[in-house]
């Protein structure tokens, strides 16, 4: 039977603020992944902060039990009644209900859903595949949402990415910097990770706390585009900074699921406030992004921000993803 991390409900007596959930490796069996054409054989998977609150149990994630966890895939496929993918090929997956309403990617074989199937790109190696996986396919989907807007960026007026030591940050600062844009990253930790940042082709560090008190409702016009994943007030100023007809992309909740602003960004500055979703994406945008990651992200620096666990140290890493110890990207090796 398929090792696999299982979620299980943590029972009714489990007491106020405990975890809702538990997560442990079972041998689970593949008679009960439940239907699909595609079975993969699963090499990679990876932890985003989705995954991270999964695994520690928190709620919000996982809406039925037990579960497979892990919002991400690389593997083979072994079996296939669509017409589209063939035993032996190597493909990706991402989201799609993964871990939330069907088995995930953290388990040895999964029947993950046909439409986020994405036949691996061949520039990257299924671990690298991993190492972008969610994060990096999200932080495609950003940069995408910034490059259709046609946002020019300057030294003056440089691209903000938000949150940016974390796994969509990081992508995003490399891929904006790929792309020949000036990019300003803004982090919590600018002692620790200035020097990370600068290695992933930011022009400027930007501390946290400068956006961190809640100012005006129309600031210094700072931003030709804002790629930010962690919401709240950061959000709320980065918005009131964008510069006329500016594009701010919102992905992520890291600080918070509030947006304490006004509407005068939007009235006064026709800044365009555009949302992010990476489960449901439809396969044409899917491949956009892959196909952008695959041509311009340097493997060399993914690998260098890159780390592998294996599936028992998953639960572990999650803590310190959550607990602001990590950078970055962590693939689980599933194999
Ligand atoms: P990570 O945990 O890897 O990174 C989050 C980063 O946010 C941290 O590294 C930190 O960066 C910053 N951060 C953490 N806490 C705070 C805080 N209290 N205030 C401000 N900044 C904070 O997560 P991911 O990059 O994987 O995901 C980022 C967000 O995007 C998450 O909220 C996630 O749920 C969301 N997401 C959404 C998707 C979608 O489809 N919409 C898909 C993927 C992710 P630093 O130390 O540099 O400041």
């Amino acid at each position: 039977m398929p090792r696999s991390i299982v979620v299980r409900a943590a029972g009714e007596h489990s007491a106020p603020g405990a975890p809702v959930n538990t997560a442990g490796i079972e041998d689970f069996p593949a008679s009960d992944l439940g239907e699909g054409p595609v079975t993969v054989e699963v090499n990679y998977s990876s932890i985003n902060y989705k995954d991270a609150l999964v695994l520690t149990g928190r709620p919000g994630v996982v809406r039925t039990t037990p579960l497979i966890a892990g919002i991400d895939l690389v593997g083979t496929v072994v079996e296939s009644s669509s017409p589209r993918w063939h035993r032996g090929q190597q493909v990706l997956a991402n989201g799609a209900g993964m871990s939330e309403t069907r088995h995930g990617g953290l388990g040895a074989l999964a029947r993950p859903p046909a439409e986020a199937l994405v036949a691996l790109p061949g520039e990257l190696t299924a671990r690298q595949a991993a190492a972008l996986g969610t994060a990096g396919y999200t932080a495609a989907l950003s940069v995408l949402r910034i490059a259709q807007a046609g946002v020019e960026s300057s030294r003056d007026e440089p691209i903000l990415v938000t949150g940016a030591t974390g796994g969509v940050g990081s992508v995003a600062v490399m891929l904006l910097s790929a792309l020949g844009h000036h990019v300003a990253a803004l982090t919590g930790r600018v002692d620790e990770f200035s020097d990370y940042l600068i290695g992933l082709g930011a022009a400027q560090i930007v501390d946290r706390q400068e956006l961190g008190t809640l100012g005006r409702p129309l600031q210094k016009q700072r931003w030709a585009g804002v790629v930010d994943t962690v919401g709240g007030t950061v959000l709320a100023n980065a918005l009131a900074q964008t510069r006329y007809q500016g594009t701010v992309t919102a992905c992520g909740l890291a600080a918070s699921t509030d947006l304490p602003a006004t509407v005068m960004p939007f009235i006064l500055r026709a800044v365009t406030l555009a949302g992010i979703d990476s489960v449901q994406a439809p396969y044409a945008a899917r491949q956009a992004a892959w196909a952008l990651l695959a041509e311009r992200v340097d493997v060399g620096a993914l690998e260098a921000l890159t780390r592998t666990v294996a599936l028992g140290e998953a639960v572990e890493a999650s803590a310190q993803l959550l607990g602001g110890q990590s950078h970055g990207r962590i693939v689980v090796d599933v194999s």
